[in-house]
């Protein structure tokens, strides 16, 4: 799946950005998922006392709330971003906030001194507001989205790549940087998104409900040693791939 995130300050036409983006891929065909990171303290979509309610403090997380026209999943709890990517299929995925991840951005201001505030190697491209009363900004495309979509949503189709592990360079820094650094070389076609070596390396690789969990080579490594230290006790042990199932179902 691969992503973009539109970030910028408050009223300076983020959620436009997006609403062209998801509709200009959906028109071409792509699946498009979208985040729309919110920071009203009170935020909620359950109501409190509802039947659904009821489940979660019961002690139910996540909770379905199924209607007729639509399905609720709900934590009541701020997930991580790897968290809910597990729950997205999707061609691409649209983020709105959450400027702390590693995956190129566009940034949205109503002035230059915005777009100083936000720009990093990360950013590809400016919208929203300024882009709708200016068309340039240093070496970036400025592109409003509202006067030109179509061509916004080129540059999102060619820039975008997708979902890096989004680790910690304590964790992982076996391209040589961190994730962030990564995407502004990607950006700048000095690396290529393959290069990212974090999945490439499987010597250990965990499934849960189908699911493949991303390992960082810190725990495949934590993983890979503990197991062999194991198994390499057990009789009949021999090098080639092992298979083990565990279940903690029964714990
Ligand atoms: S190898 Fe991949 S996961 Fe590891 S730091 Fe580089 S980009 Fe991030």
């Amino acid at each position: 799946m691969k992503a973009i995130s539109v970030c910028g300050f408050h009223h300076t036409g983020k959620t436009g950005v997006c609403e062209a983006l998801i509709s200009g891929l959906v028109k071409r065909g792509e699946r498009v998922a979208s985040i729309k990171d919110i920071h009203y303290e009170k935020f909620s979509m359950e109501k409190p006392g509802s039947n659904s309610d009821r489940h979660y403090q019961a002690g139910a997380e996540p909770v379905f709330a199924r209607g007729i026209d639509e399905t609720d999943l709900i934590w009541r709890r701020q997930l991580t971003f790897n968290e809910m990517i597990t729950h997205i299929d999707a061609d691409w995925l649209i983020v709105e906030g959450m400027h702390e991840l590693a995956m190129p951005r566009i940034i949205c201001g109503a002035t230059t001194d915005d777009l100083e505030k936000l720009n990093d190697s990360t950013v590809f491209a400016v919208s929203g507001k300024y882009a709708d009363e200016h068309d340039i900004y240093g070496e970036l495309p400025v592109i409003s989205a509202l006067n030109e979509p179509e061509r916004l949503v080129d540059l999102v189709l060619a820039r975008g790549f997708a979902v890096l592990p989004q680790v910690d360079p304590e964790c992982c820094s076996h391209c040589g940087m961190s994730c962030h650094e990564f995407v502004g070389a990607v950006l700048r076609g000095e690396r290529q998104r393959a290069e990212c070596v974090a999945e490439n390396l499987g010597k250990v690789r965990v499934w849960q409900d189908e699911q493949e969990m991303k390992l960082v080579p810190f725990v495949q490594n934590i993983l890979h040693d503990s197991i062999e230290a194991l198994l390499k006790n057990l009789k009949g042990y021999k090098t080639g791939r092992i298979r083990i199932e565990y279940d903690n179902s029964r714990d």
